[in-house]
């Protein structure tokens, strides 16, 4: 007998078709090197994974959330004809560059986040990841953080007109502004976003004050914490947010952003955790996940995605896999200079002082929210 889940992993060859150009720090071999670790690890012949090759969402899938307008700029910017205005929508800045494909490029990733979405609410699948998606920051009107399109937006908008009730939970560095302020004056969507205080990150805001409008309020949830914040305080705050947050909730499906950018040794955020810490954090999330859609998200060292989105991968097919990395794996790493031989991190010696600052903060933050937004849920 089987109790093994039935998963989806969304992927194309196509991702690679794609750059943000010379020196962003997206960059796209992070899905064709996770592509290839979970295939070293034999994570995707599973007998009970499908292999689906992304589709490209329509401009009517993408327009249940994003504006006519901001859509006719995007498209006519991929031709080459590029707006006088350009800058109201986001579009042209070194963040969100307008590279040849960007909207086709966009379509793309959304189109994988629309399939897992499709498997998993029509019950075909338990489980279904796009690691391409998970670009949570655009809004309706404007290109933000890398994020043109915003997939996990698009897909819960599908999801709500349904009649589903969604939880949406990022554990991104960054805080998902775009998906939280979407949905911010509805009690038919629970967003909970953990990440680095918007006192020192982009986008500079997911205060835990920021708790909805109207019908909305204590559906948004907001879990800052200090730079420096490591596993355990993570892990700790998820615990005491998340888990009362979601039974309580009781959500038809939940969406997963699992942003891996929380990394200590991540170039653009302040966050310390390890890929052990990661992989924790995600192990909290599947009890909780009865139907359950993961997007991928920020990461920016290249070393660090593949390891935490494959430890991700093996979780949500219930697997547990070798700690040291196939050396088919270790050979390509080597030949970008990095030096990982797995998928574990060594722990860092924690020194209690420093980390203090950062405990209280997080005590303080959950303290806030256990009397703004449990009420709201009667907790
Ligand atoms: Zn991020």
């Amino acid at each position: 007998m089987t109790t093994a889940p039935g998963t989806a992993f969304i992927y194309s060859e196509r991702y690679q078709d794609f750059d943000y150009g010379p020196g962003h720090p997206l960059r796209n071999s992070r899905l064709a090197l996770t592509h290839a670790l979970c295939r070293a690890y034999g994570l995707l012949g599973l007998p009970t994974t499908r292999l689906i090759e992304t589709r490209s969402a329509t401009d009517a899938e993408v327009a249940f959330f994003h504006r006519a307008d901001y859509l006719d700029v995007l498209r006519a910017a991929d031709r080459g004809h590029l707006a006088p205005h350009l800058w109201q929508y986001g579009l042209g800045t070194a963040d969100n560059p307008v590279f040849p494909g960007v909207y086709e490029w966009s379509l793309l990733t959304t189109g994988g986040s629309l399939q897992a979405m499709e498997l998993v609410d029509s019950g075909q699948v338990d489980r279904a990841f796009s690691m391409a998606g998970g670009l949570h920051h655009a809004a309706a009107a404007r290109a933000s953080g890398f994020c043109y399109i915003n997939d996990a937006a698009v897909i819960i908008k599908h999801l709500v007109r349904r009649g589903r009730r969604v939880a949406y939970v990022d554990i991104d560095a960054h805080h998902g502004d775009g998906v939280q302020f979407a949905f911010y004056d509805t009690d038919q969507v629970l967003t909970i976003s953990i990440h680095e205080s918007g006192e020192t990150l982009f986008p500079g805001t997911g205060f835990v004050e920021e708790i909805g409008t109207g019908p909305g309020t204590g559906y948004s949830v907001n879990i800052p914490l200090l730079a420096g914040s490591d596993d355990v305080i993570f892990v700790w705050a998820m615990d005491q947010v998340v888990a009362p947050l979601l039974t309580a909730f009781r959500p038809d499906v939940v969406v997963t952003q699992l942003g891996a950018d929380t990394h200590r040794t991540d170039p653009l955020t302040n966050l310390a955790l390890t890929t052990d810490g990661f992989a924790e954090a995600v192990r909290r999330l599947r009890p909780l996940c009865r139907r359950w859609i993961a997007l991928g998200g920020g990461g920016y060292h290249l070393e660090n995605v593949p390891r935490s989105w494959t430890l991700a991968w093996a979780i949500m097919n219930e697997q547990a896999i070798p700690d040291e990395l196939p050396a088919a794996f270790r050979e390509e790493l080597r030949r970008h200079g990095w030096s990982a031989s797995r998928l574990g991190d060594a722990a860092t010696a924690a020194d209690p002082a420093s980390r203090e600052p950062a405990w209280r903060y997080v005590r303080e933050q959950v303290r806030r929210l256990q009397q703004l937004v449990f009420p709201h849920h009667g907790l």
